[in-house]
């Protein structure tokens, strides 16, 4: 297996890590597009969110909750945030391990670029 953000989970490559427990791990973009970027992914590998199952769906609440969690930790709770996950090549996906991205810190334009 070698989706990235796997690699990450393993800590083979590094990345800085803001939140973690038994389910999914949160650690800041690397290309950060707002004053607060943050990329919320689950420890499971699942490669687009077409492929979530109903296995899964307790898990992308925790995605949520987490996302969530980070929100107010970094203050930008009431200011409001975005959460986007991509999906395939017309939403611009690179990376083919889902991922919720947080973004926060500054006001958003709709739609979306
Ligand atoms: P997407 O284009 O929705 O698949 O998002 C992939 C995101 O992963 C982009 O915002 C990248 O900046 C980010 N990214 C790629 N490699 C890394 C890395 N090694 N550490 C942190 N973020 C990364
Ligand atoms: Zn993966």
């Amino acid at each position: 297996m070698s989706c990235l953000f796997c690699k990450i989970i393993k800590q083979e490559i590094p990345a800085t890590i803001v939140y973690e427990d038994d389910s999914v791990i949160a650690f800041e973009d690397l290309n950060p597009q707002a004053p607060v970027h943050v990329l919320v992914i689950p420890r499971k590998h699942i490669s687009t969110s077409l492929d979530i199952t109903d296995d899964d769906n307790q898990l992308i609440g925790k995605m949520y909750q987490a996302a969530s969690k980070i929100a107010k930790d970094r203050k930008v709770a009431d200011s409001g945030f975005r959460l986007v996950m991509n999906c395939n090549k017309d939403a611009g996906q690179t990376v083919f391990h889902i991922h919720l991205h947080m973004l926060g810190g500054r006001p958003m334009n709709w739609p979306p670029g």
